[in-house]
């Protein structure tokens, strides 16, 4: 029989897909999504960045995110040693939205595709794309539907918006390794326990809500906690580490192993002494990863589908939707038949970015950011220029700690990290 025919065909109904989508069927593109889950279903990304509304502005589904009941999101905290640190994003220096929700991912991402279906794209559930053949004309999908059958869809562009499924990567051999060394997050979901007005730190400092609190371990500063509170009770606690720590924990079930590096530490386990378990822990290893090409003959990937970076900025769901954003018009253009330069119009842009937001997790794990953050007094304006890298606002051209982020970052480290005294040898005096 013929293939069912579409302009576009996207590979994922996550933030990525449905946003691309919503954006190609408003330009009157016929959309088709083959998602292989049935929605809602659980993802892992729970804090949003501001600059993640801009985006969902655009695609016309701003309301349906701000009338859902998330929780509000207004900054980011920092806490080691007992010293507790805190981006407020209204004092970011970019302009644009300066706050988001924590959201459980399963309702977000729910509304997202409802949303896009609401504009006429079409979504197949429990679908799933096993084959590509790249033609001269056009693309053939192979396609398992919900009964394990095989079917076919021709397309003119695909968009791979399959997350951690990496489906193109894999079936174009476009994969290739992460810079960042194999880490692993174990997490759940806790009724938390938390009172309001109960103090988590000796000098009195109670838990807002409206942040997330990011932990690293007192001995290990490249081990780090993650507590995103929700508004109905509910936290999202996380640890991420190498393996080498897991390691030396291999007696623990996943639940003992996330209990004991919350209770390792005296703040967490004094905030969250009352903590329920929802669900049993989780875990993910190893989703750094990256691609040889953002781009190819009549295909082009988005968010996770192409690089991920590592979770520790909450950067995943804001690159998603930025390269949704950024791709869409492109593949308007290229159906109609306009010459598009994809690296110079999508994967350099899309790249300056992600490399900014890379330049942050290095040294985050290098321990010369961390030593930036908990500096006793920072300098206003240089605090609100990584406060806007902090809120998303990674592609600012204005903002040198953005654009030359390599540059700017390592000398505030240096100036940040306190002179080690010289060997006696290396003295002037005569
Ligand atoms: P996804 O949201 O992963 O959606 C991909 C969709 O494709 C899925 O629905 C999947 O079912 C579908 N699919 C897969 N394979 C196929 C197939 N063969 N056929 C059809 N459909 C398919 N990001 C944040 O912004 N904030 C955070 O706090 C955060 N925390 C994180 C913590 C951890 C431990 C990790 C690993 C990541 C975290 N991220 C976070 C990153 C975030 O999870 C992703 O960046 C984000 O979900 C990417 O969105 P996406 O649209 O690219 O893909």
């Amino acid at each position: 029989s013929n293939p069912t025919e579409y302009q576009v065909v996207v590979i994922g109904a996550g933030p990525s897909g449905a946003v691309a989508a919503a954006h190609l069927k408003q330009q009157g593109i016929s959309v088709l999504i083959i998602e292989r889950e049935t929605f809602p279903r659980f993802s892992i990304g729970e804090s949003l960045l501001p600059h993640c509304m801009s985006f969902l502005d655009e695609a016309g589904m701003l309301d349906a995110i701000t009338s859902a009941g998330f929780q509000r999101k207004d900054g980011a905290a920092f806490c080691r040693d007992g010293q507790y640190v805190t981006f407020d994003f209204e004092q970011k220096s970019a302009t644009g939205p300066a706050s988001t929700f924590q959201v459980k991912r399963a309702v977000f991402d729910d509304i997202l595709a409802r949303q896009a279906e609401k504009m006429g794209v079409e979504i197949r559930y429990q679908h799933s794309v096993k084959g590509i053949k790249i033609e001269a004309d056009y693309t053939l999908l192979e396609v398992e539907d919900d009964t394990g059958q095989l079917q076919t869809i021709q397309c003119q562009f695909v968009l791979d918006a399959s997350g951690f499924g990496r489906v193109l990567p894999r079936l174009l051999d476009l994969e290739t390794p992460s810079d960042f060394p194999v880490r692993k997050a174990v997490f759940t979901h806790y009724q938390d326990g938390i009172a309001a007005e109960d103090p988590f730190l000796h000098n009195g400092t109670c838990f807002d809500r409206n942040k997330i609190l990011i932990v690293p371990h007192e001995q290990h500063h490249d081990i780090w906690l993650w507590i995103i509170p929700f508004s109905d009770a509910t936290t999202s606690i996380g640890v991420v580490a190498e393996q080498k720590y897991y390691d030396a924990l291999a007696d623990l079930s996943l639940n003992e192993t996330l209990d004991h590096f919350i209770d390792t530490d005296p703040a967490l386990c004094r905030l969250l002494k009352n903590r329920q378990r929802c669900q049993n822990a989780r875990e993910i290893t190893g989703y750094s990863a990256n691609v040889k090409s953002l781009f190819g003959e009549r295909f082009a990937l988005l968010g996770n589908a192409g690089e991920f970076l590592d979770p520790v900025f909450s950067s995943g769901v804001t690159i998603a939707l930025k390269s949704a954003n950024l791709c869409a018009p492109l593949v308007v253009r290229s159906l109609k038949g306009e010459s598009v330069d994809w690296e110079q119009e999508y994967a350099i842009p899309l790249r300056q970015g992600i490399n900014a937001f890379r330049t942050y997790v290095e040294a985050w794990y290098q321990g010369g950011l961390q030593t930036v953050f908990f500096h006793p007094s920072p300098d206003p304006k240089i605090k609100a220029m990584i406060c806007s890298i902090l809120a998303g606002y990674a592609w600012d051209c204005s903002n040198p700690f953005a654009l030359k982020s390599d540059r700017y970052l390592g000398n505030l480290i240096e100036l940040c990290t306190p002179e080690q005294p010289l060997p006696a040898s290396a003295s002037c005096s005569p």
